[in-house]
């Protein structure tokens, strides 16, 4: 077993040249994934849809995540020709909470594509004319599915090159030759299982933060291991601030239902549904802000009955905080909006596709006492209690 520690004065093998070392590499990888790896549903399977699926999950997010979705997406839709006939929103319903909804907004479209093909496209070229398949998802449907020579290149994967041949991120060190080296260590002989072992490094040894050099396969060849200081490959990036965003939001409450509306296909979190309300323009207070938003949106003034406190939510690039208020309609006011729109009950929200943000303000609002109270009616005319 290789030491945690680079040997002092031990010729380093092999890590000034990664390329010429890919030979050497190779058999040391295939045994190391043949003798054990993590055993998950959408591996130790040639079926493309299978493979597809939990490429598209996994893409951006991690595997313990993924895990608690792709079985129960696999028994709604257990088949490319039972997405191809999905509605949209049961497809977001089925992804609600996994993020980076265009992916699933992709996939009725790429299976109906695939439904009209006859059959899965086997070759990169092809499967990258499917919505939302990018090059290394190609690569993996091709070599897992179909034993092509097709290399891959995700996050895990580019951490490994980087490592292996201590380099930088950009310039020479840049995705061209990154990609290179994907093909270059794939042999003729299997190269799916070398894809799933580059992969498999990268994401149980070769982890952004405490690498496991110390039972690595590839210690003895890895320039940064033998430069002591493995993680600093690739340099972190300067984190990003994350600005705050507030939106005030109205629950509007109408005989015991209050109204919801849907956004827009395309965009953030596109065909979600959300509460009414939106973004606080410059200088303006929750109040101000709920006020113009539903006049906007709704054509409607409503009449406030409580602030709820705000409720906060981050997403990978900003953060936003929710400013929810219990609302109802003066007399003969009836909102309006192009947008998809429905009145529900408690009970509905379970069955509609929402950002998580507002199923936070849900669980805040509509607690166990006012889940009791709407169900007993006894909100049936008005707010009831905040
Ligand atoms: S030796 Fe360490 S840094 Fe190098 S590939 Fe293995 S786990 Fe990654």
């Amino acid at each position: 077993m290789p030491s945690a520690i680079p040997p002092e004065g031990r010729p380093r093998r092999g890590t000034s040249c990664l390329a010429a070392r890919l030979p050497v590499l190779r058999p040391i990888l295939t045994r190391w994934y043949s003798t054990g790896h993590r055993d998950l549903p959408w591996r130790n399977t040639s079926d493309p849809y299978t493979i597809w699926l939990s490429e598209i999950m996994l893409q951006q997010t991690q595997v313990v995540t993924v895990l608690r979705y792709f079985a129960p997406f696999m028994e709604r839709f257990p088949a490319v020709e039972a997405l191809a006939l999905a509605r949209e929103e049961d497809v977001l319903k089925a992804w609600e909470g996994l993020g980076y909804y265009r992916r699933a907004r992709n996939l009725i479209p790429a299976a109906k594509a695939v439904v009209a093909l006859g059959s899965w496209p086997k070759d990169v070229k092809h499967l990258m004319e499917l919505p939302g398949v990018g090059r290394s998802t190609a690569g993996a449907i091709a070599s897992f599915a179909f034993g092509a020579r097709a290399p891959i290149l995700d996050g895990n994967v580019r951490r490994v090159w980087w490592r292996l041949g201590a380099l930088r991120r950009g310039g020479s060190s840049g995705d061209a030759h990154l990609w290179a080296l994907s093909e270059a260590i794939l042999g003729e002989r299997d190269p799916g299982l070398m894809n799933q072992a580059l992969m498999e490094l990268g994401a149980t040894l070769c982890t952004p933060h405490a690498p496991q050099c110390g039972v690595c396969p590839l210690s003895d060849h890895c320039a940064a291991f033998y430069s002591g200081d493995p993680e600093k490959f690739p340099p972190p990036k300067a984190p990003r601030a994350r600005p705050l965003v507030n939106v005030s939001v109205a629950i509007i409450l109408k005989r015991g239902r209050f109204l919801v509306t849907r956004r827009p296909s395309e965009g953030f979190l596109g065909g979600l549904w959300e509460l009414p309300g939106g973004k606080w323009e410059e200088g303006e207070g929750a109040l101000q802000a709920l006020r113009r938003e539903i006049m906007e949106e709704l054509g409607v003034e409503v009449r406030v009955e409580a602030a709820l406190g705000p409720v906060s939510h981050a997403y990978t690039h900003f953060a936003v905080r929710l400013h929810p208020f219990l609302c109802t309609l003066p007399a003969g006011q009836e909102p309006a909006t192009p947008l998809p729109m429905r009145w529900i009950r408690l009970g509905e929200a379970d069955q509609l596709a929402f950002p998580r943000g507002t199923h936070k303000v849900f669980d805040r609002v509509f607690g166990q006492d006012l889940r009791a109270a709407e169900e007993a009616g006894s909100w049936e005319d008005g707010p009831g209690r905040p």
